[in-house]
């Protein structure tokens, strides 16, 4: 379907394959566009505006992927009669099988590269999930189409020990690959086990896509993970609590900026904190030019300036990522990251004389990996005899 890049000869899996995506808003797209690399890289362009941003991006940038994302997880609860559904100018419109088809043949008529369910947001097996998660994968497999990515948008209490194996297997019994969102108020990956059992499902489902995420993305991609979209904004970062008025994916007013030797996003007020009294450090990306991490301010420009900064940095590390070997080789230069995160912490302490505690969840990532479900090596291969060709 369609030229350029697109869902077609490859196969959906080969488009995913080690691709970071950034997820940005109709309004920020123009700015990030320039610093993703076509190869690598891509959009995953949210808002009211998306369709219209994604034609227009892809006719001028036809080898660029990109693909659009409703949000409806972020505005309604999903049920097991109506997974799907669509904010639209004229209200909220669940979707039976007939209107799925129809937004995801109008996301392709947009140009997006492929497409992707507006699937509601899957509340927590104790909250009557299952059934839920159920009809989704359920209603998914009756898309007969080889160009769709299936949202899952989940409560964080998915990743726990007693759930994650049923989130598993229906992820794994899903015809399409599928983009998990880890939804929680704050970061997912701070609640208990879900970091072991985001490894777990990442290591046992070979057709998974980390959605929405942050650096929790090359975690994901180091065990296995097909792929995964990054967020630009801190609400773009994790899923929400979804709310009829949500919507926009809208812009922070003070400007944020990826520290890729700490691997963690701050705010330029804490870098300012931590430098006031010493040399600031300084980036060498193509937009920073070895300038000061601690020059943004709050002014439209800088906020933009932080954006690209952080997207630069991002695809310096995914491009050292892009060429390990998936595995063993993967994983230890990501277990090397971490080890020098961890120093650069404690550099950054001793040098400027402040506390600049380690991150909870890069303590976690930097415990043992688990291992797959049960029954996840034969099911590996039964997919990938299955996938597109
Ligand atoms: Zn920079």
């Amino acid at each position: 379907m369609g030229a350029g890049t697109g869902a077609g000869a490859g196969g959906i899996d080969e488009l995913l394959r080690d691709r970071l995506l950034i997820m940005v808003n109709d309004r920020s797209a123009n700015e990030v566009l320039p610093h993703v690399p076509a190869r690598t890289g891509g959009l995953v362009v949210t808002g009211a505006d998306a369709p219209v941003r994604c034609r227009a991006i892809r006719n001028a940038y036809p080898e660029t992927v990109v693909v659009m994302d409703h949000e409806s997880h972020t505005r309604r609860t999903a049920t097991a009669d109506a997974p799907f559904g669509l904010k639209t100018a004229y209200g909220w419109r669940d979707l039976d099988l007939a209107g799925l088809v129809e937004i995801l043949d109008g996301q392709r008529a947009n140009r997006a590269s492929y497409a992707v369910t507006p699937t509601c947001f899957v509340p927590a097996e104790e909250a009557g999930g299952a059934p839920v998660l159920g009809a989704v994968i359920g209603q998914a497999n009756r898309l007969h189409r080889e160009d769709t990515v299936v949202l899952l948008p989940c409560s964080w209490r998915w990743l726990r020990r007693s759930s994650v194996p049923l989130l598993a297997e229906r992820i794994r019994a899903c015809r399409h690959p599928v983009a998990l969102i880890m939804q929680a108020d704050g970061d997912p990956l701070e609640r208990g086990q879900a970091v072991e059992g985001l490894r777990r499902l990442c290591r046992s489902c070979p057709r998974l896509v980390l959605w929405r995420t942050d650096l929790a993305a090359f975690d994901a991609m180091a065990h296995g993970a097909l792929g995964a979209a990054v967020g630009v904004s801190a609400v773009l970062r994790h899923g929400v609590q979804p709310r009829p008025e949500n919507g926009g994916g809208g812009h922070k007013p003070y400007p944020v900026v990826l520290v890729r030797r700490l691997l963690r996003y701050h705010r330029v007020a804490t870098l300012q904190d931590w430098f006031a009294h010493v040399d600031p450090w300084t980036c060498d990306c193509a937009v920073c030019k070895g300038a000061a991490l601690t020059r943004f301010t709050d002014l439209d420009a800088d906020v933009a300036a932080a954006l690209q900064h952080s997207v630069c940095e991002l695809y310096a590390l995914h491009e050292e990522l892009d060429a390990t070997l998936a595995g063993d080789e993967r994983l230890g230069w990501w277990r090397q990251q971490l080890a020098d995160a961890w120093e650069h912490h404690r550099l950054l302490a001793a040098r400027t004389g402040t506390e600049v505690p380690f991150p909870k969840v890069l303590q976690a990532w930097r415990r043992e990996s688990p291992t797959a479900l049960p029954g996840a090596a034969g099911e590996q291969r039964g997919q990938e005899r299955s996938g597109p060709s």
